[in-house]
Formats: C-alpha cells, sequence, structure tokens
C-alpha cells in the first residue's frame, strides 16, 4: 500500500511523525499505522541480538542481553526524551527521527532540508545546537536520535524490506551527509521498511557506556554525546569503539580516534583520540563550545569505561 500510495507515511510510535505533521512541516496524504506488525520482539544468540524495529525504546533499555551485552545502547535510550516517550517511541522510528534545528521545524524560516534550494537560515540565525561535524554550506543541522549513536558505534546492521525483497545495510552506511542534498537523510527508499536492528556481539561492546551532556539533566537532546567501548589485553587496549551525538550531521564514527587507541595503554592516549577525533570540526559563531565540550566529554567517557568511574 505504501509503495503504491503517493505522499504516504509509516507511523509507529507517533511520537516524531505527528509532532512534525502539528508543526506543518510535512502533511502525509495517507498515514500507514504498522504497529500490530510482528515486529516487537528481541532475539538474542551467541553472535547477535536482533531488535524488532517495532520494539519500544523502553523495552530494548531494560531487555536483560542489551543491559549485559550492549550497556552503551541501553544508557542511550534511557537518555532519551521522557518515559513516556519511551514507551510509545519505536526502534524503527528512533532511528528515522528528524533533525531538532528549529528553522527547520518553522514552516516560515528558509530550510534547504524541508524545501531543497530554499537557503538557511540557521547560518545566520541561532545555532548553539547545530553540527560542527559533516556540516555543508547547505545544512548544518544535527542528527537528534541518542540511540542510533550507540548504534553506529556497535557495528549495527539494518533490515530493510519492501515488495521488492530484503536487504541490509550497516547503519553508519545508511545515513547520509547532507552535501549539497539536505533533504535526503538516508538510503531508505520510498516502500521500504525498516524490520529490524541487527547487532553483532563485540569484545568492546561489552565494556562501555553512553555519555550525554545537555542543558539540563532529563528531558533534552545532546548538546554532545558519546559512545564509547573499550576492550584490554593486559593494559593494552585491544579494540576501542567511538561514537559522538550532538556534533555531527549523522551519528558520527570517530575511526581514526578508535585506531589512536588501539595498542596504547589507556588514560594518557585519551586526550590524544579526543582531538583526533574533533580535528575536522567546523565550528560557527555559537556553536564553537561544542569541539573542546566534546573532546572532553571523549575522554571522560573512555576514563568510565576503564575505571568504572
Ligand atoms: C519532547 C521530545 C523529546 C525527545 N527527546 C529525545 C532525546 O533526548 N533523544 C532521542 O534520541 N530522541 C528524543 N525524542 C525523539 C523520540 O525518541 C522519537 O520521536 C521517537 O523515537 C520516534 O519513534 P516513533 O516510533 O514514535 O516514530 P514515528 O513518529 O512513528 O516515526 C518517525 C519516522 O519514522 C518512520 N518510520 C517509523 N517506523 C518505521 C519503520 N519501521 N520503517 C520505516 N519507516 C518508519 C515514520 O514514517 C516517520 O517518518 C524526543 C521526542 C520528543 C517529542
Ligand atoms: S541547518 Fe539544515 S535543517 Fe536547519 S534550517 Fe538549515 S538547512 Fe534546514
Amino acid at each position: 500500500m505504501i509503495a503504491r500510495t503517493k505522499d504516504a507515511a509509516f507511523i509507529a510510535g507517533g511520537t516524531n511523525v505527528v509532532d512534525l505533521m502539528k508543526c506543518g512541516v510535512t502533511s502525509p496524504a495517507t498515514l500507514v499505522d504498522i504497529t500490530r506488525l510482528p515486529l516487537n520482539s528481541i532475539d538474542a544468540d551467541a553472535k547477535r541480538i536482533r531488535i524488532g524495529a517495532l520494539v519500544r525504546n523502553s523495552d530494548v533499555a531494560h531487555h536483560p542481553a542489551v543491559v549485559e551485552h550492549f550497556p552503551m545502547l541501553s544508557n542511550a535510550f534511557l537518555a532519551g526524551a521522557s518515559p513516556q516517550l519511551r514507551n510509545m517511541a519505536t526502534v524503527g522510528g528512533n532511528i528515522l527521527q528528524r533533525t531538532r534545528c528549529s528553522y527547520f521545524r518553522d514552516p516560515a524560516a528558509a530550510c534547504n532540508k524541508r524545501r531543497p534550494g530554499d537557503g538557511c537560515d540557521a547560518f545566520e540565525g541561532f545555532h548553539r545546537m547545530h553540527a560542527v561535524l559533516g556540516t555543508s554550506d547547505a545544512c548544518f543541522a544535527t542528527h537528534a536520535s541518542d540511540a542510533a549513536v550507540a548504534l553506529v558505534a556497535l557495528d549495527a546492521i539494518v533490515e530493510i524490506q519492501s515488495v521488492a525483497g530484503s536487504r541490509r545495510i550497516s547503519l553508519d552506511e545508511f545515513y547520509a551527509l547532507p552535501g549539497e542534498t539536505p533533504n535526503v537523510e538516508n538510503d531508505l527508499k520510498p516502500g521500504e521498511l525498516i524490520v529490524a536492528i541487527e547487532i553483532p556481539h563485540g569484545r568492546a561492546h561489552r565494556h562501555s557506556t553512553y555519555l550525554k551532556v545537555r542543558d539540563r539533566a532529563s528531558y533534552e537532546f545532546a548538546l554532545v554525546s558519546v559512545a564509547a567501548g573499550l576492550e584490554f589485553d593486559g593494559d593494552r587496549i585491544d579494540e576501542a569503539r567511538i561514537a559522538l551525538g550532538g556534533v555531527g550531521t549523522i551519528p558520527w564514527r570517530a575511526r581514526a580516534a578508535e585506531d589512536a587507541l588501539v595498542g596504547t595503554s589507556g588514560d594518557s592516549a585519551f586526550q590524544k583520540a579526543a582531538e583526533i577525533a574533533l580535528a575536522h570540526a567546523v565550528p560557527r559563531r555559537d556553536n564553537g563550545f561544542k569541539v573542546e565540550l566534546a573532546t572532553r566529554a571523549i575522554v571522560r567517557a573512555l576514563e568510565t569505561v576503564r575505571h568504572g568511574a
């Protein structure tokens, strides 16, 4: 039905799509309710965990296998929104939520993401919350999802289905940088449904955390966030995972920083790795503080994983 109907959209928890309909940002001609599809189970085995797209955010956060094997993901879901929203919001909807850029959410403002070629009022406007990594001259809005940051760090795979068949893509490759087409945010084609997220077990996945820095202690989006995981061989780092939220136009995997940590003994290398992660940042008038804040947050997250502090 969704493939045959022009301007149709899926609705899962509805916490994002209905919100955007109310602000006049989106107006799908047809909403297809997917909440009764059998996509709400979590299956875990020795190799991976598979989370159905309709599993609620709170159910992922509290699932024993997630808490034990992927603590950064449990932490990330618990850091998002409020308990009521987490009980409604689904995994598929969470990773597809739109940016919180206030100009995007205001139909009277110019926004290349909403109307390609329109211009961007955020560049001259107030852009304290905006991105410093992966930006373009067309758009520098941040990706809003906390969970997607952890999922990118964990090498998650997205399972997608449509009338044409099914396919899998890594979440890292799923998101698109804004470039000249900020309206294209990901690889999902019209009519395609996310059915599940699969996460492989990994040595650095178990010793991990998610640190979120925000203007108030709860019910607030990230200024900066860090998903970090470490695995040691003796006192040397054998494997590292770092992804950033609040600073990137997409959930930002910091692979060069991860590589810089491997083979080191930890603490002394954390600052260097953090600086590498932000090396290509493009700060602007109101959001320059994010470079230093993210650097410090990375160090703190890594210290927390290492020392359990
Ligand atoms: C006040 C407030 C505070 C919030 N704070 C945070 C926060 O701090 N951190 C955070 O990460 N999030 C936060 N959120 C966002 C919230 O987590 C998302 O709104 C929610 O996760 C979206 O899930 P949903 O199931 O309600 O999606 P919906 O609103 O139902 O859908 C969102 C989008 O995804 C599409 N979609 C949904 N499921 C599928 C699927 N399976 N396949 C293909 N397309 C699909 C829909 O068509 C729609 O375009 C906040 C939201 C609000 C309203
Ligand atoms: S930063 Fe991006 S989303 Fe925000 S107004 Fe500019 S083009 Fe739109």
